[in-house]
């Protein structure tokens, strides 16, 4: 990704990111690692990317009055990151966010 990532600041996704199990930080590393991260849309607002090793699935980070708000294909309506959005979300950060 060579496009900068200006609506989300890099330490609010490093803290998202802190906030997964420790499993799903390892298992979203490794995606990173081997560069199964697609970005498919990219707005102002918002990030949507084809995320995965085995099986593929899409994350979306918007950006939100409330903060970031995200979901994924695999899981809906999870507090914490899981591996798909750890992957992106270092992702993002690996590019500079300011
Ligand atoms: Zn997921």
């Amino acid at each position: 990704m060579n496009r900068k990532v200006d609506f989300l600041s890099q330490e609010e996704v490093k803290a998202i990111i802190k906030l997964s199990t420790p499993l799903n930080f390892r298992l979203g590393k490794e995606i990173f690692d081997k560069g199964g991260i697609e970005i498919i849309e990219y707005t102002d607002n918002k990030i949507i990317a084809d995320i995965g090793d085995s099986q593929r699935r899409k994350v979306e980070f918007l950006s939100t009055s409330n903060g970031l708000q995200w979901s994924c294909t695999c899981k809906r309506n999870q507090k914490k990151f899981c591996k798909h959005a750890v992957a992106l979300g270092l992702e993002i950060t690996k590019s500079g966010v300011q």
